[in-house]
């Protein structure tokens, strides 16, 4: 996958998903063949949430050896999943990060309503709150039901924002061009993505 055209290759490999004319399926054997004597060269890291119905490899068909992927319960950043994509930009050739927040989102849907969790869980919810403080304020302001997919959408952004905050050496990589960042959302109920970022 070429920079320039990362999101239009990740949009058609939604779109072959969406249509059943997956590429991937045919090549993993070759490509496990591949990677294992000639090691990974993936060129897209996704930071996405681990919700089930979201597999970033095969709603974007992509193959063995192609994503550098992180996930956990709303996408969010933390020092763990910043230093893994660290990893991929300065070792393995990764040009472009992805966070892909999704609708129907239950960890967005528990920060939105203030939910209390048990056991390590309100690390979740701490690490997405303070993305969504104007979503928040604006809700708030408006009356209106909380719209969790425009939620998301902000969170996603917002994660992708903390990965460059943390991160010296990504940020070195957006500046030199080396890095793309970008935010999308999945939609759970039709399989489709759509960049928001
Ligand atoms: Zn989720």
């Amino acid at each position: 996958m070429q920079q320039a055209t990362a999101r239009e290759e990740l949009l058609a490999g939604n779109r072959r998903f969406l249509a059943a004319g997956m590429h991937s399926h045919m090549l993993h054997a070759e490509r496990v063949v591949h990677t294992g004597v000639f090691g990974q060269s993936p060129s897209v890291g996704i930071l996405s949430c681990s919700d089930s119905r979201v597999p970033p490899e095969i709603i974007f068909d992509q193959g063995i050896g192609e994503v550098f992927g992180v996930r956990d319960a709303g996408n969010f950043e933390d020092v763990g999943a910043t230093a893994t994509f660290e990893y991929g930009v300065a070792a393995l050739g990764v040009h472009t990060i992805t966070v892909l927040g999704h609708t129907k989102c239950g960890a967005i849907d528990a920060t939105v309503s203030g939910q209390q969790l048990p056991g390590n869980m309100p690390a979740i919810t701490a690490a997405i709150a303070p993305g969504l403080v104007e979503f928040m304020k604006s809700t708030a302001a408006s009356g209106a039901k909380p719209d969790l997919t425009a939620a998301s959408e902000a969170n996603a952004r917002w994660q992708a924002q903390q990965l460059m905050a943390r991160s010296a050496l990504l940020r070195a990589a957006r500046a030199s061009g080396s890095l793309t960042l970008l935010a999308a959302i999945y939609d759970v109920d039709t399989g489709v993505v759509r960049f928001r970022d």
